[in-house]
């Protein structure tokens, strides 16, 4: 099964080289029926910097009762569940004629993402442009409806802001905060590896971000370190929810980032949100040693799924007899306490809930109430040139005939598909 898979996936890893690993990932979407590539096209980076990619069925558990209400405690480590209300907490009007367009920040599997200044306010923001005929295409409608109602209603101080959406004729438009600090996998590639306390950082407020969402039946699905984006201050924002889902119970869909799927996922069973737990294990791994739990140098899925599979006893831990070097032995039991193979015994799903993670030892010195209130000063201060400085992210070719049309009158046979988008014309 796992080869039937492997091979179904195997395209996806066309990013990876011997010598390097990817600089960062890009999703790929992959109904089960029909494995289709997405991986993010237009990118000027160099071919061992391409994106890793995700994988996606289009089965769902979405339910109408995953909508009701809310409450608004923002006590973190003891959130209870309380699912998402359906009221939105902006409603600007807005359309694309409000913003002049900068440049690219990054593209993802259906369109891109500008860097834009507002005319009005001359603010800089981030506006995600999804091409509707790609999005249906791809069968990634009911995902990007739940994008938009899920960053809709939430508000965090380490997840990104949004302020609204909109559609034209051709396009889905979603307004955010611009986070100016780039991606933290282009930190943790150019630095090669986090120290103890700078992986323990990120992860902190990685786990924070994770438990609010889930105390909202969110499941996030897709946590690597190319959607962990830092703001001016340092601190986290973690973006694209593109395969983020409301679900108070189990889902089946195979969506995620190969090297991040738990084992229940890649065997095609239910599951629930601890496999957001058992990323946050792999994401501990990867900014401690620079590498993925399995990396495969050749990109091989059918020996990454065996290992996920294999569980984190077969785990290779980087050895060393410089004291210094020695792989941090309390991160070693969280990352394995978390990478756990059954989610009954895995930490974040068991009878404490996320109370096991935040009281792990590793994390004993984190001041968990500080640490949301960001009172905690961050361990890198991205250098940022004023307001609207993007040197933190990636030079991409820039797509202007795209650009010209947005706005533009066009026929619209997929609309009424996206019906939380509100219209920013006359059709
Ligand atoms: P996405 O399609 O949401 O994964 O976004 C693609 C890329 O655009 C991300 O990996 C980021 O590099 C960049 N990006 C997305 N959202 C923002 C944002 N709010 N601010 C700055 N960059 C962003």
């Amino acid at each position: 099964m796992l080869k039937r898979m492997a091979d179904k996936l195997g395209s996806h890893f066309h990013g990876h080289s011997k010598e390097h690993y990817p600089l960062s990932r890009s999703p790929i979407y992959s109904p089960i029926s029909s494995i289709q590539s997405s991986a993010s096209s237009g990118s000027s980076l160099l071919p061992q910097y391409e994106h890793r990619g995700s994988i996606s069925t289009e089965r769902t558990s979405l339910s109408a009762s995953d909508w009701s209400k809310r409450g608004d405690s923002l006590d973190f480590i003891e959130e209870e569940e309380k699912p998402l209300s359906r009221h939105r907490k902006h409603k600007g009007n807005y359309r694309i004629d409000d913003f002049i367009i900068q440049r690219t920040l990054g593209t993802g599997s259906f369109g891109r993402v500008h860097l834009v200044r507002s005319k009005h306010n001359l603010r800089f923001y981030a506006i995600k442009v999804l091409r509707k005929d790609k999005v249906v295409r791809m069968k990634q409608v009911e995902h990007t409806n739940n994008e938009q109602y899920i960053l809709a209603d939430i508000s965090h101080p380490f997840i990104v802001n949004l302020w609204g959406t909109f559609q034209d004729a051709t396009n889905l438009y979603m307004v955010m905060d611009f986070v100016p600090g780039g991606e933290l996998f282009s930190l943790l590639r150019r630095s090669n590896r986090f120290p103890d306390p700078v992986a323990k950082f990120y992860a902190a407020e990685v786990a924070l971000a994770l438990n609010h969402l889930h105390s909202l039946n969110i499941i996030y699905r897709d946590l690597k370190p190319e959607n962990i984006l830092l703001n001016s201050d340092g601190h986290i924002k973690v973006a694209d929810f593109g395969f983020a889902k409301a679900c108070s119970s189990v889902t089946w869909t195979l969506c995620g980032t190969p090297d991040y799927l738990a084992p229940e996922i890649i065997g095609q069973q239910r599951y629930n949100k601890s496999v957001d737990w058992y990323a946050l294990g792999v994401l501990i791994y990867e900014m401690l040693t620079g590498l993925p739990p399995y990396h495969q140098a050749q990109g091989n899925p059918a020996i990454l799924y065996e290992k996920i599979a294999a569980g984190p006893e077969h785990l290779r831990w980087p050895i060393s007899t410089n004291p210094e070097e020695v792989f941090p032995p309390l991160a070693k039991d969280l990352i394995v306490k978390l990478m756990e193979g059954n989610p009954s015994k895995r930490y974040g799903n068991m009878q404490h809930g996320a109370g096991d993670v935040f009281a792990h030892p590793w994390f004993r010195e984190v001041d968990w109430y500080k640490l949301c209130a960001r009172e905690v000063t961050a361990p890198y201060l991205p250098k940022i040139n004023g307001d609207g400085d993007a040197s933190a992210f990636e030079n991409y070719d820039e797509d202007f005939e795209a650009t010209a049309s947005y706005g533009l009158p066009a026929d619209d046979p997929y609309g009424h598909c996206f019906p939380d988008f509100e219209y920013s014309y006359e059709s």
